[in-house]
């Protein structure tokens, strides 16, 4: 394989010709070049680009890797499996078994001490179902969508870019395509995703796309949001969905959250929960599922400081960063700290680096492998229609690279829009050093109420909101036109001007409000989970049948085993005194008296990752004072040692109090039974 040296020699022509282009589309759009030259350069920009990334993927092949083999490990242990599969199943919702759920709590655990114990964040408890208004005001209802189209004689729904896509690939497939033909497949193809609606229509006339699976004709791209809707209640009257996020309810409970916090900012809501997409093709196991768990913090603080107040104790971490300026100009990623990243403005603010910081940790001491993590940052036309700025925790699996952990600047767009839907106040109060003096514009109205009766009181709202410039101009159109249009929740309402009167003046004040901004780490454990699995998939060297996971303990499902070497009556006492002292220490295990041999039994503890595990043998029950054997999983080296301490010993291990090249440089190194075999 090529040396990095010998890579980046190879890359070095190809990324000269994306900057070089970047530059022109640059100075194209600067000096306001006609927009046909524009989308000109614009194309050709995608194309070298493509071309760079199809050479990067030629040079750096994703190691080889068994996925049907872990695949096999994780059904055979039950880690996970498709749900109702006795009904023949559902596409993207799944069943966790004991081992994957263990393995789920044990992220969940550590997520919470990482984050809510170590930050003093508000953990809440929202429901899962909400009524449409709320999702109607956060922008879900209009803009949380995907595009598909359907097969016109079985009606069934496919995504309408991925379609696109797999049409195109097939078409790229023929030797004999050549020329301006191949060409445009090529630079359509770095665009799919961001295709309009229209435009999706018109590429898959022009290309003749059928449905892959019957040969129809499909029908035009319609919009589908991705929320499954219901009802609430008998009567059917009330419109509700799944939410797709936890994020909205800590947006509608901010106000309670703040009197809890006593009014200050900046402080942290966190909550964790299932979310629901209607995903149109689910796949690639957990990563495309339709049921998942998130784990979510909005860090709500004042728009003027972005500081954060810990960032010191993240500066130093080490990160693998590719910024949208890289993606453009088809620079590779930079590892950098987290504080060079910011000094050099690459992360936009120290509160944003802190969290990138924090998240990069958790995951590595959760087992994800630090060379397969990276942090992308999200282009302007990818970004959620909720975000300023986003990053993405990705991880490199099998499957490429998976966003596990998105971390959006939502500013204060969604406690803005709920304040702007319901009148409710969601904002913090700052005293002043100084006071300052502010216009006040004091609407009244006896009329408004008569005239639009329910509207009325957010009609009221809106008025009182209003900023100065809005305020006199709205002035101005009621003396020329005598009645001024306003857009409340999308209804056009004209208020005349007999309804409505303005009592303008001065005031000096001490207390300002202030819409938070936030920042929101968004975490899908299903990603985090199966990513964790394939980076620690390891096979024994030597024998390609046996298979095991190198988790870390505090994520492993069960902690210890404990197997006696005989199904000898007087191996019982032992066996039950150690599982239940381990029990005391909170340390899970799992005794295995089957009739295999040790070295059996210790391969299929490996395989769900268990750490650690104590042998009861001969010696045991002889011996005076008891001893058993402490193996551990990596290195399959074993220590001998007084049964009494060994439930001490492993708990200070799993805790990570003491390391395993600490323990054996204490305890002797054992020859033990599975090396004798
Ligand atoms: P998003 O709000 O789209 O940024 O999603 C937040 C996180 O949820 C992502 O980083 C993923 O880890 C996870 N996620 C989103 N969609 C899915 C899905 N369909 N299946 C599994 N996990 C998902």
């Amino acid at each position: 394989m090529a040396s990095e040296i010998e890579i980046e020699q190879q890359l070095a022509p190809l990324r000269l010709l994306v900057k070089e282009q970047g530059d022109r589309v640059r100075e194209l759009k600067e000096s306001q070049a006609p927009k046909a030259d524009i989308s000109r350069a614009v194309a050709e920009l995608k194309r070298r680009k493509k071309q760079l990334e199809d050479k990067e993927k030629a040079l750096n092949p994703p190691d080889e890797f068994n996925r049907s083999q872990l695949e096999t490990l994780l059904k055979q242990r039950f880690f996970y499996r498709p749900s109702f599969s006795i009904y023949g199943g559902i596409a993207g919702l799944y069943d966790f078994g004991p081992t994957g759920c263990a393995m789920k709590n044990n992220l969940l655990q550590e997520w919470r001490l990482h984050f809510v114990l170590e930050e003093d964040m508000l953990e809440i408890e929202s429901s899962s179902l909400a009524p449409e208004p709320v999702f109607k005001a956060s922008g879900h209802l209009d803009r949380f969508l995907d595009y598909v189209v359907k097969d016109v004689k079985t009606g069934e729904c496919l995504r309408a870019d991925h379609l696109l896509d797999a049409h195109l690939e097939k078409l790229l497939a023929d030797k004999n395509l050549e020329g301006d033909s191949r060409q445009e497949i090529i630079n359509l193809r770095t665009k799919v995703e961001s295709l309009s609606l229209q435009e999706l229509g018109d590429q898959i006339k022009k290309f003749e796309v059928k449905s892959p699976v019957t040969g129809n004709n499909v029908s035009d791209p319609m919009p589908f949001n991705l929320m499954f809707r219901t009802e609430i209640g008998p009567s059917g009257g009330v419109s509700g969905y799944l939410r797709p996020e936890t994020s909205q309810g800590m947006f509608v409970n901010f106000d309670y959250l703040l009197e809890y916090n006593q009014g200050k900012l900046p402080f942290a809501a966190a909550q964790i929960g299932s979310a629901f997409r209607n995903e149109v093709s689910p796949r690639s196991g957990l990563l495309r599922v339709r049921e998942f768990t998130l784990g979510e913090i909005e860090y709500f603080y004042h728009p003027n400081d972005n500081d954060h107040f810990k960032f010191d104790s993240v500066a130093d971490v080490e990160v693998t960063l590719f910024p949208k300026d890289h993606q453009v100009s088809g620079k590779p990623t930079r590892k950098m700290s987290i504080k060079n990243a910011v000094d050099e403005g690459v992360i936009g603010s120290r509160c944003m680096g802190y969290f990138l910081g924090r998240i990069s940790l958790y995951l590595t001491k959760m087992g994800i492998d630090p060379k397969y993590l990276r942090f992308r940052q999200h282009m302007d036309n990818e970004m959620a229609h909720y975000a300023t700025d986003c990053w993405d925790a990705e991880c490199k699996t099998s499957y490429g690279w998976v966003e596990c952990v998105g971390c959006a600047n939502r500013s204060c767009y969604d406690l803005k829009c709920h304040v702007k839907a319901t009148g409710a106040s969601l904002c913090a109060r700052e005293t002043l050093k100084e006071p300052i003096s502010v216009t006040i514009n004091e609407y009244h109205s006896s009329k408004v109420g008569k005239a639009f009766k329910g509207d009325a009181k957010k009609i009221m709202q809106y008025f009182s909101n209003l900023d100065n410039d809005t305020a006199e101009k709205y002035d101005k159109m009621l003396k020329d036109t005598s009645q001024i249009e306003v857009d409340i929740d999308s209804k056009k309402l004209t208020i005349s001007e007999d309804m409505i009167a303005v009592k303008r003046y001065e005031k000096e004040i001490h207390v300002v409000d202030i819409t938070p901004s936030v920042i929101e780490p968004s975490f899908g454990f299903g990603r985090i989970l199966y990513s964790i699995l394939e980076h620690n998939f390891r096979i024994r060297e030597g024998d390609e049948q046996r298979s095991w996971l190198s988790l870390p303990p505090p994520v492993a499902p069960v902690k210890c085993s404990v197997l006696p070497l005989s199904a000898k009556k007087e191996f019982d006492p032992y066996i039950k005194q150690l599982a239940s002292e381990l029990k005391l220490h909170g340390i899970s295990n799992k005794v295995d008296d089957s009739a295999g041999s040790i070295g059996r039994r210790y391969a299929r503890t490996d395989q769900i990752g268990i750490p650690y595990g104590i042998t009861v043998d001969f010696d045991t029950v002889t011996n005076n004072p008891a001893t058993v054997t402490l193996r551990e999983r990596n290195t399959m080296q074993q220590i001998r040692l007084n049964a009494d301490i060994a439930p001490k010993v492993v708990s200070d291990l799993v805790k990570g109090l003491t390391t395993w090249k600490e323990t054996i440089t204490k305890y002797h190194l054992f020859e033990g039974q599975e090396s004798k075999k």
